[in-house]
């Protein structure tokens, strides 16, 4: 048994995290109780990470050889690696050659280690002499880095996660950060406990768990940020809570802020945010008023066609009150993706460069050509991502570099995203993982090492830098992403730079010193920059652990808040109020489209779900794609629970399963952004693919950062009437789950709605060994598909077998299987169900399945297609305890019990249950489920 040091792959929180494994293989993971980020908790995300790493997954859904597809649509080939990267450095030469280095796009990811980044940014924009080099960061932070730029003067955060325990006042805005977050969360948690006088007010147009804590809850309409942000000022202005003093001494252009926000009056902002005055007033009051006001915000405010007007507007606020710079006080913004902090800091983005540099300076791109040895660095600015994808689908851009993260799931617009990936003459994709959507259109695949595997750093939401290490070698013949930047870099060298020395020098020695030789020249560009690393070293994380920039040699330590001082680094050395006047949303609702439908995070999955989405388990508390309707919305519509619908936004649409979910306010509706094409599928009336959530979103962009608006569109919601359904699950072997689901997914496209997820029985985090691993598979059409669909589904889920019952009417167009086994009592049990054509036996048949009940009494009831069981079962009850399976039926059970303060109640149903005593991720949950027994009881009473 090893353990090893290293940093949670998800949120942008940076947990650090200790990995077990036995010689090759992960065999657990708990929170690194010395890492000031998380002092020793992991979310449920975090807290399986060991589980996405195990020997079946791996074997499955892992790339673990490079493979050529030689014709699109073909399939794949295994090649060497010197055949592949010779195949990939030749054509990228080629296309040079023929059409110009800006031919040629990168887009890679802020799941990158900031080495990674490095290599990647000096190959494109100092080797191959092109800026179109790109993030998924765009897609996630490119609103906050302008919105820091614009107004603070770089791109740095000056908050710290100690800010949140002496904070008097929580401004969250744009951010579930129950959900998207929960370690900070939870942090929050403990500080309202231990000063109950602190306030929270949450601004969101959905209740979120997070809403649902607030002291102050604003539910703004959709993308009315800034306007609430000026009204805030208004009131500010006109009570005189703004700090003149601050003001005066270090800021600028104050006065045409306030010229701007006069027409912002209480009644106006009101009426276009749709909350009322009063609230309007209570927030501007505590925001101005409180000793210490922290604000956090994700990409409510960032994923906004007016992105950096809404950061700019709010830090404005922080400005006119003096809550800066202070502890407990200054917008926080905070990271979605593990080192989206380490790309910008490297400048990895189509418009920056190393150390916080512009690209557009030409100061900036001579400097950075000095410290990588070449003669210059193209002025041309980059294409950024939607412009990147663009560009490709107009056939500006003939190849594209994708690494380590998936377009074809989480780009907005689909249907120009793959129209690109299908017109380059190149798509080469560097991936971990074979199962993402945008591996089916690669022409070349390579294989990635991942978390557990990579050594290198993350910076996280407050600048701190950790260290990740590798616990087990990579699989296969899978290389670290910066190793196949330089592989490539030094093939292109020897046509683009024949006999100069090369410009990667980073293969000398062992895994660790390697990526430190790259670490230390990026450390080395920001000397005398805001982000000064110069007295950090990799020797330093080592001894002393993670450690927060700026930290210049000579320091000995990082600095936890900038700005204490007032002096900001702007010519004239004074923050800058931004004037930017209100815009709604790119695409409000209208009598076409009359909701708007908001997009976020579940729980417990991760962005496109290549990893979490293999883990059953995290399935248990949301367990197939959905979307949620106000409950008024479902009746007006004349809706049922789980009635199919189509989402039909301007650009394409979705189908899928409509949930009743008071969250979700009235003409609102909202949809996980985690439902790409992997696990959502169908045809849409001309035989085309539905590619999931994106394929609604638009592809407009903030002007100013270019991050899309993904968070908002206006869609139109219809009833489905799909008469023929199917659905089918079973318990599977673990090495075979995401092989069967592979093949089901080929399956998806030959129904009009199809999905396909993965569950599990529910065992406790502690107890990974009796885990058992399923798929379950839905579809809907307007007739019955080809009977060899049917044949190849029944197969997958070994329903052909003497051990299955079976019921087929081939004039109905009607199939009913079931395969029984013994379990380890003796009793017969289900172990694999389709039901083709009638699926009216779906809920006690899954009851039975899920639960092991014993079957071998049913007889013909198995087969009869009845809605009614034979006997009465208790509802399958969704999941909210991840870590000890805890259902919401067995807290209201214990809730029933105890009718006490709900502090009492929330003792009474951890002792019973141990619901939110392990990762704090359901605490949300079960407050919100303790808050409704409270008020039924209190209903009941009066
Ligand atoms: Fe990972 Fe959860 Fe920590 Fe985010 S909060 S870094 S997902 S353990």
């Amino acid at each position: 048994m090893r353990e090893t040091r290293s940093t949670c792959p998800y949120c942008g929180v940076g947990c650090g995290v200790i990995i077990e494994s036995r010689g090759a293989q992960i065999t657990g993971v708990r929170g690194d109780p010395d890492h000031p980020a998380n002092q020793g908790r992991l979310c449920t995300k975090g807290s399986t990470l060991h589980l996405t790493a195990s020997a079946a997954i791996t074997q499955q859904n892992r790339l673990l050889q490079p493979l050529r597809r030689l014709e699109r649509g073909g399939s794949v080939q295994p090649v060497s690696w010197n055949e592949a990267m010779d195949f990939a450095a030749g054509q990228l030469l080629r296309i040079v050659d023929a059409h110009g280095p800006d031919a040629l796009g990168f887009y890679i990811s802020g799941q990158m280690l900031t080495e990674d980044y490095y290599v990647f940014n000096k190959l494109t924009k100092g080797l191959l002499g092109t800026n179109n080099v790109d993030s998924n960061s765009r897609l996630c932070m490119s609103s906050a880095v302008a919105g820091y730029k614009r107004t603070l003067g770089m791109d740095s955060p000056p908050t710290c996660y100690e800010d949140l325990d002496t904070a008097d006042c929580l401004f969250i805005v744009g951010s579930n950060t129950a959900w998207a977050h929960p370690i900070l969360f939870r942090r929050i948690e403990a500080a309202k406990a231990a000063r109950p006088g602190m306030r929270i007010v949450v601004a969101d147009p959905r209740r979120t768990d997070t809403a649902d804590q607030a002291d102050l809850y604003l539910p703004l309409l959709p993308g009315t940020d800034v306007m609430l942000f000026h009204g805030m000022l208004y009131i500010m202005l006109w009570e005189g809570w703004t700090d003149s003093a601050y003001i005066t001494a270090h800021t600028s252009g104050f006065e045409d802020l306030k010229d701007l926000v006069r027409q912002a009056t209480p009644e106006k902002v009101a009426q276009v945010c749709g909350i009322s005055t009063a609230d309007l007033m209570q927030a501007a009051r505590w925001f101005a008023t409180s000793k210490t006001t922290l604000s956090l915000y994700c990409q409510g405010l960032n994923q906004s066609s007016s992105g950096t007007a809404k950061n700019a507007a709010l830090i404005n606020l922080h400005l006119a009150t003096g809550q800066i710079g202070k502890p407990g006080a200054g917008p926080f913004s905070l990271t979605g993706q593990p080192n989206a902090m380490g790309g910008r800091e490297v400048g990895g983005m189509a418009n920056l460069l190393s150390a916080h540099r512009d690209l557009a300076n030409p100061t900036h791109r001579a400097e950075v050509a000095a410290l990588w040895g070449v003669s210059d660095v193209p002025a041309k600015p980059g294409k950024t991502a939607v412009e990147m994808f663009e560009a490709t689908a107009d056939g500006e851009i003939k190849a594209l570099w994708i690494a380590c993260t998936n377009p074809a799931q989480s780009m907005p617009d689909q249907t120009t995203v793959r129209a690109a990936l299908a017109r380059a003459e190149l798509v080469v994709v560097q991936e971990a993982f074979a199962t993402t959507a945008t591996c089916a259109y690669a022409d070349l695949l390579l294989p990635a090492s991942t978390w557990g595997e990579k050594a290198g750093t993350v910076t996280n939401s407050e600048r701190r830098i950790s260290r990740v290490r590798a616990a087990v070698p990579a699989p296969g013949q899978a290389r670290h992403d910066w190793a196949i930047g330089v592989d490539l870099a030094q093939r292109l060298e020897k046509q683009l730079r024949p006999g100069l020395p090369t410009l990667f020098p980073y293969t000398q020695g062992t895994l660790d010193q390697n990526t430190e030789s790259i670490w230390n020249e990026h450390r080395e560009s920001t000397r005398g920059r805001d982000l000064d690393i110069t007295g950090l070293s990799y020797g330093l994380l080592e001894r002393e652990g993670p450690q927060q920039w700026p930290c210049p040699q000579g320091v000995g330590s990082g600095q936890a808040r900038l700005y204490t001082d007032g002096v900001f680094p702007t010519a004239n050395g004074r923050a800058q109020f931004a004037v930017d006047a209100y815009k709604p949303v790119i695409e409000p609702r209208n009598a076409r489209f009359p909701f708007s439908l908001n997009t976020g995070r579940l729980r417990d999955q991760w962005h496109g779900m290549s990893r979490t989405g293999t883990l059953g388990r995290l399935f248990g508390h949301v367990a197939e794609p959905s979307v949620g309707l106000n409950p008024q919305d479902m009746a007006r519509l004349g809706l049922k629970e789980l009635q199919l619908v189509a989402l039909i936004s301007k650009r394409g649409q979705v189908l899928l399963q409509a949930k009743a979910d008071p969250q979700v306010a009235p003409t609102q509706a909202f949809l996980a952004m985690h439902w790409g094409s992997e696990v959502l599928g169908g045809i849409d009336s001309a035989g085309l693919p539905l590619c999931g959530v994106n394929a609604l979103m638009p592809p407009a962009f903030c002007p100013t950062s270019k991050q899309p608006e993904l968070k908002h569109a206006a869609v139109r919601i219809e009833p489905v009437e799909l008469p023929w359904t199917l659905v089918a699950q079973a318990w599977l072997p673990a090495g075979e789950v995401e092989t069967v689901r592979a093949a089901l997914r080929e399956c998806m496209t030959q129904f009009d709605f199809a999905s396909c997820v993965p569950f599990s029985n529910g065992v406790t985090i502690h107890d990974a060994g009796s885990e058992r691993h399923g798929v379950l598979f839905r579809a809907a059409a307007n007739s019955a598909p080809d009977p060899a669909v049917l044949q190849k589904i029944t197969t997958l889920l070994r329903l052909d077998g003497a051990d299955s019952l079976r019921y087929a009417d081939a004039h109905l167009g009607q199939l009913r299987a079931v395969r029984q086994a013994r379990d380890d009592k003796g009793d017969s049990v289900i172990m694999a169900l389709l039901l083709a054509g009638n699926a009216n036996s779906e809920a006690w048949l899954s009851a039975y399945l899920r639960q092991g009940l014993p079957a071998q009494t049913l007889g013909r009831h198995l087969l009869s297609g009845s809605s009614t069981a034979p006997v009465k079962l208790a509802p399958l009850s969704p999941q909210i305890c991840a870590c000890f399976n805890v259902t919401q039926a067995s807290i209201q059970s214990v809730l029933r019990q105890h009718d006490g303060p709900p502090a009492d109640q929330l003792m009474a149903v951890q002792t019973a249950t141990r619901c939110g005593t392990n990762c704090g991720s359901c605490l949300p949950s079960l407050n919100r489920l303790i808050a409704t027994s409270t008020r039924r009881l209190v209903t009941t009473d009066s």
